[in-house]
């Protein structure tokens, strides 16, 4: 060991003297409307728990049941004997929710896009990504030795062109999206990115993250709200926002999922999810196969939640989901605005560049099923005053 500074503290000075330098939030206790954070009460805008069934007591009860029946680890990855018969439970519930043909199950949707886009694409290929589609999908496209083309966020006529120029240079030829795009809530085109992908004979990957559990019927996601069942090729939900446990699933052909199971490195190489956990999801997947009234509460608390801010002369971009951005503009006024909202008892994230474009920071709201119309209520008397304070509004 050498004496002075390390390189990493190096580095760690760089992040102090840059400002981007910050500690973890600590959460004591479950993920829930209102929470203590930090220590302090808050009301919780900054969740991905859209149906609040991270702490739901016929998920927990399953989990321990699970735990009882199952112990708490599989012991070993899928291949060799992690692949336990709630696994295979799991996956033929989850295909018949989805209504597609297979389902694969990976431990997270990280994992599912570290894992098939290298699995389904190689040399001789082409994969065609958004230029706003989500970090795991950018590192999954890295992992792959196809060749990688960028398009335009959501602009069809630039995704044709990128088409017209490459698809006869290429053995097959992937094009990737995210369903739903986090930063902003807008949806995919996706009809019309299917129509092109038939057009020109390509492959589609549609990375439904923010989807599954909040579009699409009962939250079956986003093929599933534009109807397009059995022509997208790869359809990723995760099992760790609204489904509110951990985990992730790509739903696809019968002969995809075998691919899957024999070239997922994820598969072969980490060991399969926890039984508490598949415990959990099979009863989640479950309500939402029993009734609607979840995605109905999110969506009706997220049309209340948009109206009224929207009323109040807040500027929520051109969200068409739950996913609420309420743009401020300036980086250190949206960093600033997110301060005093959570002195006031409002804990919502800023987002500033490089995550968005410059000049339009802004603090997102993460609206779910599991507030209730007086906590709303209390967050936008709360915006309307910190925004007055601080010449916003
Ligand atoms: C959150 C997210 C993921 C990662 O999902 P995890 O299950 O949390 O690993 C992948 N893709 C997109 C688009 C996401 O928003």
């Amino acid at each position: 060991m050498s004496n002075g500074p390390t390189y990493l503290e190096k580095k760690i000075q760089e992040l102090k003297d840059e400002g981007v330098y910050r500690k973890l939030p600590v959460l004591e206790g479950p993920n829930e409307a209102e929470v203590i954070l930090d220590g302090k009460k808050v009301i919780n805008l900054s969740s991905n728990n859209y149906l609040g069934f991270a702490n739901h007591p016929r998920l927990k009860n399953a989990a321990i049941e699970a735990v009882k029946k199952y112990g708490v680890g599989s012991g070993a990855v899928r291949t060799i004997i992690g692949n336990m018969d709630i696994h295979e439970e799991l996956e033929e519930k989850l295909a018949k929710f989805k209504r597609e043909e297979a389902v694969m199950v990976f431990q997270s949707g990280f994992n599912c896009n570290a894992g098939a886009i290298q699995a389904i694409t190689e040399k001789g290929d082409l994969i065609i990504s958004d230029e706003l589609n989500h970090a795991s999908i950018i590192d999954g496209v890295k992992l792959s030795k196809a060749d990688k083309a960028i398009f335009k966020h959501s602009d069809m006529k630039d995704l044709e062109r990128v088409l017209k120029e490459k698809r006869d240079n290429y053995e097959n030829v992937l094009i990737i999206t995210d369903g739903v795009f986090s930063m902003d809530g807008d949806v995919a085109k996706l009809p019309e990115i299917v129509e092109l992908a038939e057009k020109y004979n390509a492959m589609t990957y549609v990375d439904d993250a923010h989807g599954s559990g909040v579009l699409g019927e009962s939250g079956r996601g986003t093929v599933d709200h534009f109807n397009l069942h059995g022509r997208v090729d790869f359809s990723i939900g995760t099992l760790s926002k609204a489904i509110g446990v951990i985990g992730g699933y790509v739903a696809c052909s019968k002969a995809a999922q075998e691919w899957l199971n024999h070239r997922g490195r994820p598969i072969l190489f980490s060991t399969s999810l926890p039984p508490a956990a598949v415990g959990a999801i099979i009863e989640a997947v479950d309500m939402l196969m029993e009734t609607t009234e979840f995605t109905d509460k999110l969506w009706d608390n997220a049309k209340y939640f948009k109206e009224k801010l929207g009323k109040l002369g807040f500027d929520t971009g051109h969200s068409e989901t739950p996913i609420t951005p309420v743009i401020i503009g300036e980086e250190a006024k949206s960093m600033e605005f997110s301060n005093r909202l959570k002195e006031e008892g409002v804990f919502v994230s800023p987002i500033v560049f490089p995550t968005v474009p410059k000049g339009t920071g802004r603090v997102r709201c993460m609206v779910t099923a599991g507030h209730s119309k007086e906590q709303l209520d209390r967050v936008v008397d709360t915006f309307e005053k910190v925004g007055k304070e601080m010449g916003i509004l």
